[in-house]
């Protein structure tokens, strides 16, 4: 199994939770989340959750474990993925 994409919906709180148990993948501003450009294959660096852009094929794996337990860790349940 890998994870193809993450986004993050409306409604972040800035926390900085996620960014703490994942830094590859997130970034979080003043105002909300992003993912971070380096891991996606549009290169933007957003929420995503508009682009819909896919994660780089050789962090889909081995960040798989760390952007569930980001996700799993989210007080506000707004990161999102999909699984292949
Ligand atoms: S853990 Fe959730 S609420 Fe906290 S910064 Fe990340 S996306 Fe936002």
């Amino acid at each position: 199994m890998s994870i193809t994409k993450v986004w993050i919906e409306e409604g972040c709180i800035v926390c900085n939770a996620c960014e703490a148990e994942c830094p590859d993948v997130f970034h979080v501003t003043d105002t909300t989340c992003t993912i971070r450009a380096e891991v996606r294959v549009d290169g933007t660096q957003s929420e995503n959750r508009d682009e819909m852009s896919e994660l780089n094929a050789d962090v889909q794996s081995s960040l798989e474990d760390s952007i569930i337990a980001a996700a799993a860790g989210c007080p506000v349940e707004v990161i999102k993925y999909e699984k292949a």
